[in-house]
């Protein structure tokens, strides 16, 4: 089998101001990172809005589409931003975790990468933060569940800040399984162990700052795969952020590009015991842009040897 590439040019189209860690050549310099690698390439389709509203309220589409500016760049949030160009590259985001659910669902490829912009973990219900718009990880799980009739799905989140809006998202969902491993104390300061979920389906894993990859795995084989085996999802959706590099900006975790790699063969190993290697991975933050499309390289290319496993 072979991995999927989704992404479009109109990620590249949410401009944020000068400065701003979140910004274009982010995903430039990750498509450049796979330009050589042998993946089936795929073109993503705008979502539906029927697939947004799975998690957000038509209001807040309203709300998004009354602020959107003609021209020029304005703020919804403290540090989140749109352009003219922001809702097409959020719905082309949506539109790719969904094309990617369907085509690892439907077997097209042993598993797929949503390379996309801007990121979507932090964005809650109804509030745009932490540069995201849609919660595209959450709205993948919604979409598997609800329009493929999957009865367990798992979201594992490795960005180094919490994904609290992932976590809004699927509070009350007990057909998804939530794992998120995040630095605390961090923003936005959530992700403490108690924050459970309405049925017992989401689990914070909190790492300390200056903790590096051995206390990671050692998280990970501890409490989180032994989770997620005994959920025994039908399908895994990764939010794959690599801002938990040791060079990475924002935080001050010490991850290294093999960290990120043993963590991806992992969860591809987990999935191919438990539910036939499907794994769906989104791209969330990373801000150090030699950091970012290393360590997305390395994730892309472990997902590659375990769909040729397949
Ligand atoms: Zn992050």
């Amino acid at each position: 089998m072979v991995t999927a590439l989704i992404t479009h040019a109109d990620c590249l189209k949410h401009e944020t101001p000068e400065g701003h860690p979140e910004r274009v050549a982010r995903l430039e310099h990750v498509l450049h990172a796979l330009e050589d690698l042998e993946l089936r390439r795929v073109t993503a389709p705008l979502a539906a809005e029927d697939d947004v509203l799975r998690v957000h309220p038509a209001a807040y589409l309203a709300d998004m589409r009354r602020a959107l500016p003609q021209h020029g760049i304005v703020q919804i949030d403290g540090d989140t931003f749109l352009s003219p160009g922001s809702l097409d590259a959020a719905f082309r985001g949506a539109g790719a975790v969904v094309r990617a659910v369907d085509i690892v669902l439907g077997g097209e490829a042993g598993n797929a990468f949503a390379a996309i912009r801007p990121p979507g973990h932090h964005a809650e219900t109804d509030t745009a933060m932490g540069f995201c718009l849609f919660g595209n990880a959450a709205l993948a799980a919604k979409y598997a569940l609800d329009h493929h009739g999957l009865s367990r799905v798992a979201v594992v989140d490795f960005d180094v800040h919490h994904g609290n809006g992932t976590q809004d998202l699927l509070w009350d969902e007990k057909r998804a399984l939530l794992v998120t491993s995040q630095q605390v104390p961090l923003w936005p300061g959530t992700g403490r162990t108690d924050e459970t979920g309405a049925h017992d389906n989401i689990l914070n894993v909190p790492l300390p700052p200056e903790s590096g990859g051995a206390q990671m795995r050692g998280e990970y084989e501890a409490k989180v795969f032994p989770r997620l085996r005994a959920f025994a999802p039908e399908l895994i959706i990764i939010s794959a952020g690599f801002d938990a590099h040791r060079d990475d900006p924002l935080a001050e975790l010490n991850w290294e590009i093999e960290d990120f790699a043993w963590l991806t063969e992992q969860l591809c190993a987990l999935a191919a015991e438990i539910c036939g290697g499907r794994v769906v991975s989104t791209l969330e933050g990373g801000y150090d842009l030699k950091a970012l499309s290393e360590s997305a390289r390395a994730h892309v290319q472990e997902l590659m040897k375990a769909a040729r496993d397949e």
